[in-house]
């Protein structure tokens, strides 16, 4: 196997590598294709943490790591323009981002068996009654296909690209690239080394490390990137069922008044659960929800976040958020922490006798405690700045019993320079969330179909 040169072998099993996968395929039948994933099959990602049970802690993160990615368990929806997402739309122009992602949409069409996928169109109602609110709602159409719907037509679209001939192989942690000539070595972890011709990165959010060291070997520019850090929050579902009934997924970019910061909302999960996320040890909310009725709870659950772009000297966004989350981690005893919006505006923890009597139950067994001993003045002001003024759209956000798990954060810290081709070095392209362009299942996708075109179309 070792002696093998590959064609292209992608590094990251994730909806970017498996639709450059895919496409390469239909490209060229006879191309030589490896997928190395660092985590398991679909089929053997298993979480444990849920209402009653805590994050295990596990080696590699079951939720974000394995076949399918990080959107494996994800609540399915797919995004059908570029309003939010990503940049796609900056990088490629309108036109043509629109055309890859609606390419997307048809291949997952043909791998989606059980059942016809809800489509939520924009809604001027909602969009006006935010605007009158100083909130702006960002409105596309979107494609719902829940939790359940997308691990199914995942592992379809996975199945297809095995039995195409393309070697799937998991458990395989890219470390490090090298090069003998025009062939790439790719060393895994577990012993073996990979030759290729081409390199498609597609390692995601939790691949910003390998990107990092790939970039410094190879001598690649990078630029900083913005981060955003906050909280997941949960309350009742019937809070947002206007919203959510019409658009299915708000999502509401805020300016504070305090700071004049960038607060968003978005990452809405209706009738949803609240799950934990384990990024290189460190331990962050997140949300899903599955689309069968007899799996919904009666909360909804999003993210609101406040962005932060960081200027000279400073160049180590991901670390600062990762600190924050560490800190959270640290009050938590190796756990998020849950806090009610009541307590935390009357400046006290949360206990669990307190949280026990909450008309709002958690679906993530946390950590009762307190989030203003972790994220910093500024963050914490934009967060419940937000809350208040969401609270004007659907009131019931801003009550005593709705609940802050902190921290949650996305980082897009590194961004590789590359060319029209998303080629950071000759031969070697990026996709996906990994490139700093994407934040999203359509946009990621979008960009692994564009690639394997710029390899062999
Ligand atoms: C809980 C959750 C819910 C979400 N819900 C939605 C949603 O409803 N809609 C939406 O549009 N987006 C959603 N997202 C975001 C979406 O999942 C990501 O934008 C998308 O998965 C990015 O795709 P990707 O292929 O770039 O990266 P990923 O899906 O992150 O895949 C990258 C893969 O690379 C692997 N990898 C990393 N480093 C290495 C290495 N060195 N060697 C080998 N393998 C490596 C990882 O294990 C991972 O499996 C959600 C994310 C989460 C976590």
């Amino acid at each position: 196997m070792s002696e093998q040169i590959y064609d292209v072998v992608i590094i990251g099993g994730g909806i970017g590598g498996l639709m450059a996968a895919y496409r390469l395929r239909k490209n060229n039948p006879d191309c030589k294709i490896a997928i190395t994933e660092r985590g398991d099959v679909l089929e053997k990602r298993i979480c444990i943490a849920g209402k009653e049970k805590s994050c295990a802690h596990c080696k590699i993160c079951h939720i974000t790591s394995g076949f399918a990615g990080a959107g494996a368990f994800s609540d399915g929806k797919f995004n059908l323009g570029t309003a939010y997402g990503g940049t796609l739309g900056e990088e490629l122009g309108e036109d043509k981002a629109n055309k890859f992602i609606n390419e997307v949409d048809k291949i997952l069409n043909e791998y989606c068996t059980s059942g016809e996928p809800v489509v939520y169109k924009s809604n001027d109602e909602l969009r006006l009654k935010c605007l009158q609110n100083n909130l702006r709602l960002l409105d596309m159409n979107v494609k719902h296909l829940g939790t359940d719907n997308n691990y199914l037509t995942m592992q379809n679209l996975i199945e297809a690209i095995g039995k195409s001939g393309t070697d799937l192989f998991h458990f395989y942690n890219c470390k490090s690239v090298d090069k003998e000539g025009d062939v790439y070595n790719l060393n895994y972890d577990n012993g073996i080394t990979l030759k290729a011709r081409h390199i498609i990165i597609a390692t995601g959010r939790g691949g910003a490390g390998f990107v990092a060291d790939f970039c410094k070997d190879f001598g690649v520019k990078v630029r900083s990137n913005h981060i955003d850090i906050g909280v997941r929050v949960e309350m009742k579902d019937i809070i947002w069922r206007e919203f959510s009934s019409k658009i299915y997924e708000p999502k509401i970019l805020y300016k504070t008044k305090t700071f004049e910061d960038r607060c968003r909302m978005f990452c809405f999960n209706q009738g949803g659960l609240v799950s934990a996320e384990n990024n290189r040890g460190i331990i962050t909310a997140n949300g899903h929800s599955f689309a069968q009725a007899d799996k919904k709870t009666d909360n909804c659950n999003f993210a609101i976040l406040s962005s932060i772009r960081f200027t000279e000297p400073f160049n180590q966004p991901t670390e600062y958020a990762e600190n924050i989350s560490r800190l959270a981690n640290m009050i938590g005893n190796g756990n998020v922490l849950v806090q009610r919006f009541g307590d935390l505006i009357r400046g006290r923890r949360t206990n669990d006798h307190r949280l026990a009597q909450n008309t709002v139950t958690p679906t993530l067994k946390a950590t009762a405690g307190d989030i203003s001993l972790v994220l910093p003045h500024r963050i914490l002001t934009n967060i419940i700045e937000t809350i208040y003024a969401l609270d004007k759209v659907a009131p019931g956000t801003a009550n005593d019993d709705t609940l802050l798990y902190g921290c949650e954060s996305k980082y897009y810290s590194i961004r590789p320079e590359f060319n029209e081709k998303f080629e950071i070095t000759d031969g070697v392209y990026i996709v996906g969330d990994g490139s700093g362009i994407c934040r999203g299942l359509s946009q990621s996708g979008a960009m692994g179909i564009y690639v394997a075109d710029c390899i062999n179309g």
